[in-house]
């Protein structure tokens, strides 16, 4: 009798355990800063405030700055683009105080980072566009950049990325290129060698803000997850969702493929922070 009331009262107490563990293994997942890597395609990781801060307005380099909230004070996420200079950057900060305070500076340094080159032969269309390619690309580098700067409001739910399809990581993240011979824009993104027909996941939870075919990134999905953390799915060869659904972690965006300039099959994977293509790897567990 005595045990059985032993038993009943450990039940009884057994929920809360769970739901304690439960929410704590959620902090945890939270609270997952990324490394800070203050270098050219890195993430400076800049504390902005004590933890009982109210929340405030970050801009760099006239883009807002996603925002973060730790037991260990508030920090700002700023995405370093490639063609960072090294040297002192300043953060503008405007609290959300009220009455409101005025808005002040805070600094960081950039250090330079040294990446590899790539030297790569691709088809001439690629290379010399048509009048009428040029036209298009144009157009469409409109499109691409308000994408790019896409902002909401509400934080990400998470910061660590799952890679949206398995394979060997066929170029990395930086990579200085040389097309036929001519030095051309940095690769910006990470390449995961799949071919044509592999399902791509959504690297985590969030909202489908463009989806179209590209002259030179062919099918492609963007991914805004919160505050400017935006995945960007390239080269695809089917895609499976539309601009305004919402994705969980893990959804299948659509297929891999070898649409736009390419040399072969592969997912091309970007990841933006306030507009600056930042490292993919820097977000994987
Ligand atoms: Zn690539």
């Amino acid at each position: 009798m005595k045990r059985l009331r032993w038993v009943s009262s450990v039940l009884s107490i057994l929920p809360t355990v769970v739901t304690v563990l439960a929410v704590s293994a959620q902090a945890h997942a939270q609270s997952a800063l990324p490394r800070h890597t203050p270098y050219p395609g890195g993430v400076a990781v800049v504390k902005i405030g004590e933890a009982d801060a109210p929340s405030s307005e970050v801009m760099f380099d006239g883009k807002r700055v996603l925002t973060l909230h730790q037991s260990g004070g508030w920090f700002a996420l700023v995405g370093l683009a490639l063609d960072t200079q090294p040297g002192k950057k300043i953060l503008n900060i405007k609290t959300g105080e009220s009455p409101p305070k005025p808005a002040y500076d805070t600094a960081f340094d950039v250090k330079p980072k040294a990446y590899p080159v790539q030297h790569l032969k691709i088809s001439s269309r690629f290379m010399q566009p048509t009048a009428d390619d040029l036209k298009r690309i144009e157009r469409e580098q409109m499109v691409i950049d308000r994408a790019k700067k896409h902002w909401s409001d509400e934080a990400p739910s998470n910061l660590v990325l799952d890679l949206p399809a398995h394979g060997r990581l066929s170029a990395r993240f930086g990579l200085r290129r040389v097309l036929n011979g001519e030095e051309r824009s940095p690769h910006a993104g990470l390449d995961v060698a799949v071919g044509t027909g592999t399902p791509l996941r959504a690297a985590a939870r969030g909202r489908v803000i463009n989806t179209a075919d590209y002259f030179y990134s062919g099918k492609t999905v963007f991914v805004d997850h919160g505050q400017g953390f935006i995945t960007l799915y390239i080269h695809m060869s089917r895609i499976d969702v539309t601009e305004g659904d919402s994705v969980e972690r893990g959804a299948v965006l659509g297929l891999s493929g070898a649409t736009g300039r390419v040399t072969g099959p592969h997912l091309h994977w970007a990841v933006l922070l306030n507009g600056a293509y930042v490292d993919p790897e820097l977000f994987l567990k």
